[in-house]
C-alpha cells in the first residue's frame, strides 16, 4: 500500500485544486515561508479524519476553508482527497485504489467519501486503523511539534507511543467493550429494576394463586363431598319415594278394605232392630202361654169343684130321707155364696162365651137347689131323680172341661215349643250382634289408625317434597360452585342397600360439612375468576423468568466483556512492554548515532488515575477518550561527556535530536505507511542534517516519507520535490521542480 496522490481544493490557502503525486519513497515539499507547505500536512491530517481544529491551526471549521483574498473569492467548501494504491489489498476492500475524501462547508457540515460513496467518519477511521494510520496523527509531525513527545506528560507520551505502536486499536476495543459493558450494566439495572417492580405484583398474584389453588382443592374436596352426599341423597329419595308410594297404596287399600268391613259391621249392628220382632213374638207367645196356663189351672179348679159337687150330690142321693133336716147352716150358705162369688168373678174377666154360659147355668142350678132345700121335701123320689139328674149334668160338665183342659194342654205345649224356638233364635241373634259391634269397634279404631297413618304419610310426603326440592337446589348451587363435574356424582360407588340402613343424621352431618366447605370456598373465591388470576400470574412469572434469564445473559455477557477487557488490557500491556523494549533498543542506537554516544531510554512510570478528553470537534463516536491508565512514559537520557539528566536541561538542537531519535526509533519499530515530517530538521546543524538525511533514507525503506523542509541536505534525499508558492492572490500554487530549483526556492 502506498499513498499515490493528494488533491487539495478550497482547503486553507489552496483555493484551487492542487494535486501532489507521491511517486517516490521520499517526497519533499519546499517553498518560502507562508506559502502554504504546512497547509499540505494539515490537509493530510484533515482528510484522515482529524477532529482537533487546534492541530490544524484553526478555531472554527470555516478557518479550514479558503477565506479569499484581495483578488480571489473565498470558497464555500474545502475538499481534500487522498488516493492509496491498494493493489496489494492492504485495505480490506476490493479496489486497486482507495480514495478517501473529506469535504466541509461553511455551515460546519462535514462529509466523508470512500471511492466517491458517502461514508461515515467511523468507516474512515476503521478503514485507516486497519493500515495503522491513526487519526492521532503520530505519523504527521507538524512544524515545531517534533519535540511534542518530549514536552508531553508521561501519560500523553504513553498514548502517543501506544498509537505509534498500533496499539490504539486495543484501546478502542477496550473502550467499545467498556461502552457495551456500561450499556449491559444499564440493561441489567433496568432488568433488575423491572424485576423489583413486578416482584410485589408477583407476590400479590402468588397469594391470589394460592387462594385459587386452595379454592381448587376445596372445590375438589367439595366435589368429593357432593359425590357421596348426592348419590346417597338420590338413593334415599328414590327409596323413600317408592316406599311412600307403596305405603300410601297399602294404607289406602287397607283403609278401603276397612271401610268396607266397617260398613258391613255397621250393617250387622243395624240388624238389632229386627231382633224386636222375635222378642215381641216371644212375648206374645209367652203371654198366650200364661193365659192358657191360667185357663188350664182354672179348668182344673172347675173340674175339681165339679167333682166335689158330684161327690156331694152322690152323697145326698145316697143319704136316708128321715134324717133329712130341713134346716140350712150358715156355714153352708157362706160356702155356697163364696163359690158363686169366685165363679162369677172368673166369668166376668173371661170373654169365653161357653165358659160364661156354663157359670150361669151352674149358678142357677145351685140357687134352684138352695131354694128347694128351703121349701122342704116334696118327695124323696123327686129329689133322688133330681139328684141323679144333677149328677149327670155335673159329670157332663166335667167331661167337657176335661176335654177343654186337654186341648189347652196341647196348645200350651205347642206354645212352649214355639217360645223355646223364639228364645233360641233371639239368643243367636244377640250373640251375632255383639260380634258385629266388637268388629265395628275394632274396625273403627283401625280406620282411625289408618287415617292417622295416612295423614302422617301425607306430612312425610310434604317433608319429602321439600327434601326433593332441596336436593335439586343443592345440585344447582353445587353446579355453580364446582361446575358440570357435579353431575359425576352418579358414578360414585355406593352400596345402596347398605346406605339405606344409615341414619339420616349422618347424611345431615355430610350436608353440614358441605355447607361449611361452601362457605369457605365462597370466602376464598371472593370475586375474580381463578382462570384470569392464574393466567396473569403465569404471565407475570414468565415475564420475571424472562427478565431473570435476560439478567443472567446480561451478567454472562458483562462477564465475558470484562474478560475480554482484561484480555485486551493484557495484550495491550504485553505488546506495549514489548514495543517499549524494541523502541528502547532503536532509541539508544539513534540517540548514540545523533549524539556520538550517550544513552536514551523510555521507562514505564506509574501515575495517578485521571481522565482526559483531547478532542475539540464533537463529531463521530470516538470524540471522547475516557480511558484511564496508571502507567505513563518517562524519557531518560544521558548525553556523552555531559552530566545532563533532565530533558529540560537540553539545548533546542539537543531536544530536536532527542525527539528525532525517539520519533525515528518508534517509526522503525512499527513503521507507519507514510510519515510526514514538517520541518523536523529545522534546528539541525550541517553535521546533524546529514545524519538526519541518512536516517530518513533508512526510514524510507519502511515508510513513505513526505518531508517539508528548507534543508538542502534533506531535499537532496527526496525523489520528488514540490515547490509551493504564493502570489499576490494569496493562493498557494504547486510546481514540480528539480533539486536545484528547489534549493533555490527554499532560500
Ligand atoms: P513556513 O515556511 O513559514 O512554515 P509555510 O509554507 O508552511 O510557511 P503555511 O503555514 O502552510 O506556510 O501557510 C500559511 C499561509 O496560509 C498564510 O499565508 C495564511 O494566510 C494562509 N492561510 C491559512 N489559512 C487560510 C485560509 N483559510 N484562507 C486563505 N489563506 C489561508
Amino acid at each position: 500500500m502506498r499513498v499515490k496522490s493528494l488533491e487539495i481544493s478550497g482547503f486553507k490557502s489552496f483555493a484551487k485544486k492542487s494535486v501532489f503525486d507521491f511517486g517516490a519513497a521520499i517526497t519533499s515539499i519546499v517553498g518560502p515561508n507562508g506559502s502554504g507547505k504546512s497547509n499540505v500536512a494539515e490537509a493530510l491530517r484533515f482528510v484522515l479524519g482529524e477532529q482537533s481544529l487546534k492541530s490544524m491551526r484553526g478555531k472554527r471549521t470555516e478557518d479550514l476553508i479558503f477565506n479569499g483574498s484581495k483578488s480571489a473569492e473565498r470558497q464555500n467548501r474545502a475538499k481534500v482527497t487522498i488516493i492509496f494504491d491498494n493493489r496489494d489489498r492492504t485495505f480490506p476492500v476490493d479496489f486497486d485504489e482507495v480514495a478517501i475524501a473529506r469535504e466541509i462547508h461553511r455551515d460546519a457540515s462535514s462529509e466523508y467519501f470512500l471511492n466517491g460513496s458517502s461514508v461515515r467518519l467511523k468507516d474512515v477511521i476503521e478503514l485507516l486503523s486497519a493500515v495503522h494510520i491513526g487519526a492521532s496523527g503520530h505519523h504527521i509531525i507538524s512544524q515545531g511539534e517534533a519535540d511534542r513527545i518530549l514536552n508531553s506528560s508521561p501519560k500523553d507520551r504513553r498514548a502517543m507511543i501506544e498509537d505509534a505502536l498500533g496499539l490504539k486499536v486495543y484501546h478502542w476495543r477496550i473502550a467499545e467493550s467498556e461502552k457495551k459493558l456500561v450499556k449491559t450494566e444499564e440493561n441489567m439495572r433496568q432488568s433488575e429494576s423491572l424485576r423489583r417492580e413486578i416482584a410485589p405484583h408477583i407476590k400479590f398474584l402468588k397469594k391470589q394463586v394460592e387462594k385459587v389453588e386452595q379454592a381448587r382443592s376445596l372445590r375438589d374436596e367439595l366435589t368429593g363431598l357432593y359425590d357421596e352426599y348426592l348419590k346417597r341423597e338420590e338413593a334415599y329419595l328414590k327409596h323413600t319415594r317408592e316406599a311412600q308410594k307403596i305405603e300410601r297404596e297399602t294404607l289406602e287399600g287397607e283403609l278401603h278394605t276397612t271401610n268396607e268391613e266397617l260398613e258391613r259391621a255397621e250393617a250387622l249392628r243395624g240388624a238389632r232392630h229386627t231382633e224386636s220382632t222375635e222378642a215381641n213374638e216371644l212375648l206374645r207367645v209367652r203371654g198366650e202361654l200364661g193365659n192358657i196356663r191360667r185357663e188350664r189351672d182354672e179348668l182344673a179348679r172347675k173340674i175339681g169343684r165339679l167333682e166335689g159337687m158330684i161327690e156331694m150330690e152322690e152323697r145326698r142321693l145316697n143319704a136316708p130321707v128321715e134324717s133329712q133336716d130341713k134346716m140350712i147352716s150358715a156355714r153352708e150358705s157362706e160356702s155356697m155364696a163364696q163359690e158363686l162369688f169366685t165363679e162369677l168373678g172368673y166369668a166376668e174377666s173371661s170373654e169365653d162365651y161357653l165358659y160364661i154360659k156354663g157359670v150361669v147355668s151352674r149358678t142357677r142350678t145351685r140357687i134352684g137347689q138352695f131354694l128347694e132345700h128351703l121349701r122342704g121335701d116334696a118327695g124323696v123320689s123327686a129329689r133322688s131323680e133330681e139328684a141323679r139328674h144333677a149328677i149327670d149334668g155335673l159329670k157332663g160338665e166335667r167331661e167337657a172341661l176335661v176335654v177343654a183342659q186337654r186341648d189347652l194342654e196341647v196348645k200350651s205345649m205347642q206354645l212352649e215349643a214355639q217360645a223355646r224356638e223364639l228364645e233360641k233364635a233371639l239368643e243367636a241373634k244377640r250373640a251375632e250382634t255383639s260380634d258385629a259391634e266388637r268388629a265395628s269397634f275394632e274396625l273403627r279404631s283401625k280406620k282411625q289408625e289408618l287415617t292417622l297413618r295416612l295423614s302422617m304419610l301425607r306430612d312425610h310426603a310434604e317433608n319429602f317434597a321439600r327434601e326433593e326440592v332441596a336436593f335439586r337446589e343443592e345440585l344447582r348451587e353445587g353446579g355453580i360452585l364446582v361446575g358440570r363435574t357435579i353431575l359425576d356424582y352418579v358414578n360414585f360407588p355406593l352400596d345402596v342397600e347398605q346406605a339405606l340402613t344409615e341414619s339420616r343424621a349422618e347424611q345431615e352431618a355430610r350436608r353440614k360439612k358441605i355447607e361449611r366447605t361452601k362457605i369457605r370456598l365462597e370466602d376464598i373465591m371472593g370475586g375474580g375468576s381463578g382462570e384470569e388470576i392464574m393466567r396473569e400470574y403465569e404471565e407475570a412469572v414468565a415475564r420475571d423468568e424472562f427478565l431473570a434469564k435476560e439478567l443472567q445473559d446480561l451478567e454472562a455477557s458483562a462477564e465475558s466483556l470484562r474478560a475480554l477487557m482484561r484480555e485486551l488490557e493484557e495484550t495491550l500491556n504485553g505488546q506495549f512492554k514489548e514495543g517499549i523494549s524494541k523502541i528502547n533498543k532503536q532509541f539508544s542506537e539513534f540517540f548514540a548515532l545523533m549524539f556520538g554516544g550517550g544513552t536514551a531510554s523510555l521507562q514505564v512510570s506509574y501515575e495517578k488515575k485521571r481522565k482526559r478528553s483531547d478532542t475539540d470537534i464533537a463529531e463521530g463516536p470516538d470524540e471522547t477518550e475516557g480511558e484511564e491508565s496508571e502507567e505513563g512514559i518517562e524519557v531518560s537520557i544521558a548525553l556523552p561527556h555531559k552530566k545532563i539528566r533532565g530533558l529540560q536541561m537540553l539545548s533546542g538542537g539537543e531536544r530536536a535530536l532527542t525527539s528525532i531519535a525517539l520519533l525515528f526509533a518508534v517509526s522503525q519499530v512499527n513503521p507507519p505507511p507514510f510519515l510526514v515530517l514538517d520541518e523536523t530538521d529545522a534546528a539541525l546543524d550541517e553535521a546533524n542534517s546529514r545524519k538526519y538525511g541518512d536516517m530518513i533514507e533508512n526510514l524510507a525503506k519502511y515508510s513513505q516519507l513526505v518531508v517539508i523542509t528548507h534543508n538542502r541536505e534533506t531535499m537532496s534525499r527526496a525523489g520528488i520535490i514540490y515547490g509551493v508558492t504564493m502570489g499576490s492572490d494569496a493562493i498557494s500554487k504547486l510546481l514540480s521542480i528539480k533539486f536545484d530549483e528547489a534549493a533555490q526556492l527554499a532560500k
